[in-house]
């Protein structure tokens, strides 16, 4: 595969997949069990540059190209997909968010300690209404005296060790109704971290709800325009989306390597196991499905607009493979951990040999950041030339 990749980015793979071996693989199942935020992982990815990858040098970041960003998310999901997952949140969709919309004042003050990994930065959209139905959202940015005043109640909101937060919310000037966005830092009056989630998977992430009770929002913390923040980050979703994908396919080729090594090993009546039907149609199987999942991923990633300010219905459709992969590496990364969990037999389900997680963390993948139905509904109403059902396509994610 290496005629993808350019010496620089096979670097930065081998980098992130000794990192992944050495360091995440011999916690990885205590991340599951304890359901704990690895803070000392954490730490380690900003002293790797990982937080910077896709922060321009402006912003102290390393202004990496998508497929680079991708490889990195790749190899960390192959030994632990939740921890990943944080991580595409904190490195592409959050840095991405704020260096697209953001102030000069606003990057100096949260992209650039972001892209250090000291102040990292969550993103709070979901409401009990439903993550994508905006409109029926009930947190409200209000104007208040020489500022804003942010209330209402966010749900699922992954926050590792962040300190900031992105917040959506209802706006409206001069009588014109909007969503936009507030930063939010933790410590500010009104604002509480309500609790964690027990989750199916993704655990070790610190997922929850978040209140703001009357919190003040000075103007300089709007990020992007008050009536429409949220409308031109389309971009920054896509690769969002597409980061989310590279999780996926390092999650399913995790447990492909387990599995492979684990059926090589076993006998069964007597003889190899690879002999039972359909053990090794299956491997063929999902491993054509992985190489499969890896182009369109890599020519997706090569393909995917970056820059530019625009909502969905600006984009079209070759500015939607991020939701194309999200969705349809997602799935993939389902069924094959669901087939490669069955070759397992009873001790894939006891928690001891720690790989039923692969499946816990590829099934949570497919509603995390948008169910796979919402990215085909976008899909199909850019293919269709109509509006997505149920979703103001500028603002369909989270
Ligand atoms: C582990 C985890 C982490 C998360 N982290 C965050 C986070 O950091 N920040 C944040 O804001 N949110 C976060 N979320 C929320 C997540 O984005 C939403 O759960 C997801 O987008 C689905 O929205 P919902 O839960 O409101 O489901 P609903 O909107 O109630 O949808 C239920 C189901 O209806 C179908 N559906 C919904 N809308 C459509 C549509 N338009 N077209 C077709 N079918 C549709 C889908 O099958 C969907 O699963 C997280 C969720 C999980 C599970």
């Amino acid at each position: 595969m290496s005629y993808f990749l350019t010496e620089e980015q096979q670097a930065v793979r081998d980098t992130a997949r000794k990192f992944a071996q050495k360091e995440v693989r011999p916690r990885a199942v205590e991340i599951d069990h304890e359901d704990r935020v690895p803070e000392d992982l954490v730490a380690r990815c900003a002293e790797l540059n990982f937080f910077a990858l896709f922060v321009s040098p402006r912003y102290g970041g390393l202004g990496a190209d998508l497929t680079t960003t991708c490889l990195v998310l790749e190899e960390i999901a192959k030994e632990s997909p939740a921890f990943a997952g944080l991580l595409n949140v904190e490195i592409v969709l959050c840095p991405g968010s704020v260096e697209m919309l953001g102030s000069e004042a606003q990057k100096q003050k949260y992209l650039v300690p972001s892209a250090k990994g000291e102040r990292l930065l969550a993103w709070s959209q979901t409401e009990p209404a439903g993550a994508a139905n905006v409109m029926a959202h009930q947190t409200r940015l209000t104007p208040d005296g020489q500022g804003y005043r942010l209330n209402g109640v966010k749900i699922f909101c992954t926050q590792g060790t962040a300190k900031n937060y992105l917040v959506m919310a209802r706006t409206s000037r001069n009588g014109t109704e909007g969503y936009g966005c507030a930063i939010v830092e933790q410590g500010m009056p009104g604002f509480v971290v309500a609790r964690y989630e027990d989750k199916l998977g993704w655990r070790g992430t610190n997922t929850g709800t978040v209140m703001f009770n009357d919190v003040f929002i000075p103007p300089e913390n709007v990020l992007g325009d008050l009536l429409s923040g949220n409308h031109d980050l389309g971009v920054v979703n896509q690769a969002s989306f597409l980061g989310h994908a590279a999780t996926s396919l390092g999650c399913l080729e995790g447990m492909f390597e387990r599995t492979l090594e684990y059926v090589k090993g076993r006998t069964l009546y007597g003889a190899p196991m690879t002999q039972v039907q359909p053990v090794a149609y299956w491997l063929a199987e999902i491993y054509a499905k992985i190489e499969a999942c890896r182009s369109l991923l890599y020519t997706s990633a090569r393909r995917l607009p970056t820059e530019g300010r625009r909502g969905f219905e600006e984009i079209g459709i070759d500015g939607l493979l991020g939701s194309l992969c999200k969705a349809h590496v997602g799935e993939t990364a389902v069924q094959g951990t669901n087939t490669l969990l069955q070759m397992w037999g009873g001790a894939g389900i006891m928690d001891r040999t720690g790989v039923n997680r692969y499946l816990r963390d590829a099934r949570t993948k497919i509603v995390a950041e948008g169910a796979t139905e919402m990215h085909y509904a976008i899909l199909s109403a850019a293919l269709l030339g109509e509006a997505a059902f149920g979703i103001p396509s500028s603002t369909a994610r989270a």
